[in-house]
């Protein structure tokens, strides 16, 4: 019993420590550096224009707030408890979607016999990753949506907004139960495409890969995905804030106020907050407060984040 605790333990630690060479993980250090290259530019375009405050680069870059403080050690542990559920119940599910993939292939090779097109493996590839961003991105938009519309689901979606100063790992601070239910909805998505491009392609597809990850992943992630957690301005340009979420525009989702923080839902593509009216741009917002505010103080420690939604859910008080 102890040993299997010991391996479980070497395991969650493995898990943790491998995001930071793994390419298909935010914070990835060729990312993270990225990021900080992203910073310098942030930071010398905003003191010509504001020259105080008189800090330098590596003060403004680690400001204490943001890494070494008490929101910050709650998203410190959640990283690691979630390690945690990953390996204990999230590992499973991508047995459960190969299964449920190889179901689908077959029935569709049933009803439709084999090589239904004649497209070619790097034209579906192509489209697979197209349609991987196109129906991932809508699926979270919904999935977001609701959690911010449903009081049950806003419970556990408030540990997320409940970090009071941003930094890369505060995208790790989500409440396990959310974080289950987020990775069902990508192994659905995954399970289903997956396995209609295996009928389609006569299971040869695969999507447009370098070192066997995602290209749109490792372009969103090159371009500063990790300052949407931090207290860097990046805008992008007003045009361009209609077609994809700035690091900037997540952060206004980080706000305090409730006008604000119902809104840009969406994680890579800003097209589905433009089309259902939850759109907000930098340009809009000029100063910016993250947190739940004074009306939930009581989401500021590990524990009170991991227990009081279920407490919530038990008393009906959201
Ligand atoms: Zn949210
Ligand atoms: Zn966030």
């Amino acid at each position: 019993m102890l040993s299997e605790l010991k391996e479980l333990f070497i395991e969650v630690f493995q898990l943790v420590f491998g995001y930071f060479y793994h390419l298909d993980k935010r914070i990835n250090i060729f990312y993270l550096l990225t990021s900080v290259l992203l910073t310098l530019f942030v930071f010398y375009k905003r003191k010509k224009s504001q020259p105080k405050p008189s800090k330098n680069f590596f003060q403004y870059l680690f400001k204490k707030e943001n890494y070494w403080s008490k929101t910050a050690f709650v998203d410190y542990a959640f990283l690691f408890f979630n390690g945690f559920v990953k390996i204990t119940i999230i590992a499973s599910f991508s047995y459960w979607s190969r299964h449920f993939q190889f179901n689908i292939t077959e029935s569709l090779l049933e009803n439709w016999g084999y090589k239904p097109t004649s497209l070619s493996i790097p034209t579906l590839s192509v489209l697979y990753t197209i349609a991987l961003l196109l129906i991932g991105d809508f699926s979270y938009y919904i999935l977001h949506w609701l959690y911010h519309k449903l009081p049950f689901l806003w419970a556990f979606h408030k540990v997320h907004h409940s970090s009071t100063a941003l930094n890369p790992v505060t995208q790790y601070r989500i409440h396990p139960i959310e974080l289950i239910i987020n990775n069902l909805r990508f192994a659905i998505v995954i399970t289903l495409l997956n396995g209609v491009f295996d009928f389609l392609s006569n299971g040869y597809f695969g999507p447009q890969t370098y070192l066997g990850v995602n290209v749109i992943l490792i372009t969103f992630n090159t371009l500063g995905a990790n300052l949407r957690h931090s207290h860097v301005k990046l805008t992008y340009f007003n045009w361009l804030e209609n077609w994809f979420i700035s690091p900037y525009q997540h952060q206004i989702h980080h706000s305090s106020q409730k006008e604000l923080y119902d809104k840009n839902l969406g994680s890579k593509l800003a097209i589905w907050d433009s089309l259902f009216g939850t759109l907000v741009k930098s340009k809009d917002v000029s100063k910016l407060e993250v947190g739940l505010g004074e009306k939930t103080p009581h989401y500021n420690n590990f524990l009170k984040n991991l227990i009081n939604p279920f407490k919530a859910l038990f008393n009906s008080k959201y």
